[in-house]
C-alpha cells in the first residue's frame, strides 16, 4: 500500500483524477480514498492544513491502512533564490522551523529525544531525479522547513533560510517527516512553488495554488509508475 498525502483539496484533486478510486472511507473527520494505479494499491487523502492535521493523517495511513511508504504532493513557498513559481522541489530532509526550546540550550527546531531534521528516502528521491531527467524537468533538491504559519515576510523567510538552510517552506513536511521517522516508513516530499513567501505571497498563493498543485500531481503520477508497493 502506497500512501499519497496532500494538505489541501486542490492539491489532491489532480492526483485523484489519474487513479482508479475503488472505495471511499470516512474516518476521523476525514475522507480516505482507496485506489489502484497500474495494479498498485494506494491510499489517498488530504489532511487539511498544518502539522497536527498532516501528522494525524499520515499516522492513520500507516497504522490503519498499512501504508508502507508516504508520498506527499503539494505546493510551497520559495526560499532558494533559484526557485520560481511552478518549479518543482523535493526534500532531502524536513524540519520544524517553529519549534523553539533554545532557552534550554537546544538548537532551533530540536525536541529532546527527537531531532531537528527528518531524512527523506534516498531511493524515492532517486526515482524522482530519473523522472525529471527523462522528462527534461528542472528539479531542485534541498531541505524543506515547516511551521504552522503561512510565511509572507522576507525577514522571516531569510531567518528560516539562515537557521535551517532551507530551500522551501510549507506547513506539513516536518510533521510527516517526524511521523514517518517514528514508524520507520520511507517518506518522499514533493512540492511545486506557489509563491515567494515574501510580502504579497498570499495573493500569489491564491493565484497559483491550482496550477502549481497540478504540476506537482502530474510529476507524482509519473513517479508512481516506477515505485513498488512494498
Ligand atoms: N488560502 C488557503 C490557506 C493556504 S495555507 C485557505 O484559505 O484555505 C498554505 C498551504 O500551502 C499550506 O498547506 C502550506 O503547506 C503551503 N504553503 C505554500 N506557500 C507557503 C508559505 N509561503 N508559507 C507556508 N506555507 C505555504
Amino acid at each position: 500500500m502506497i500512501g499519497i498525502l496532500c494538505a489541501m483539496r486542490e492539491e489532491l484533486e489532480p492526483v485523484l483524477e489519474k487513479v482508479e478510486v475503488t472505495e471511499i472511507i470516512e474516518y476521523a473527520r476525514n475522507r480516505f480514498y482507496k485506489a489502484k494505479f497500474q495494479n498498485k494499491n494506494l491510499i489517498l487523502a488530504y489532511s487539511k492544513i498544518g502539522k497536527v492535521n498532516s501528522a494525524t493523517t499520515a499516522t492513520i495511513m500507516i497504522e490503519k491502512f498499512g501504508a508502507k511508504k508516504i508520498l506527499f504532493s503539494g505546493v510551497a513557498g520559495a526560499v532558494d533564490a533559484d526557485l520560481k513559481i511552478g518549479d518543482l522541489v523535493i526534500a532531502t530532509k524536513t524540519c520544524q522551523h517553529d519549534v523553539d526550546l533554545t532557552v534550554f540550550g537546544y538548537d532551533p527546531g530540536f525536541i529532546p529525544e527527537s531531532k531537528v531534521y527528518f531524512e527523506c528516502d534516498e531511493n524515492l528521491n532517486s526515482v524522482a531525479k530519473k523522472v525529471a531527467e527523462r522528462l527534461g524537468i528542472k528539479l531542485k533538491e534541498g531541505i524543506i522547513a515547516s511551521g504552522d504559519q503561512f510565511i509572507h515576510s522576507k525577514e522571516k523567510k531569510d531567518w528560516i533560510k539562515k537557521t535551517f538552510n532551507a530551500v522551501a517552506i510549507e506547513m506539513e513536511g516536518g510533521a510527516v517527516g517526524c511521523v514517518t521517522w517514528t514508524f520507520d516508513v520511507p517518506f518522499f516530499m514533493l512540492r511545486a512553488i506557489s509563491d515567494t513567501a515574501e510580502e504579497g505571497a498570499g495573493v500569489d498563493f491564491d493565484k497559483f495554488l491550482e496550477e502549481s498543485s497540478k504540476v506537482s500531481a502530474q510529476f507524482l503520477i509519473e513517479m508512481l509508475k516506477g515505485i513498488d508497493e512494498e
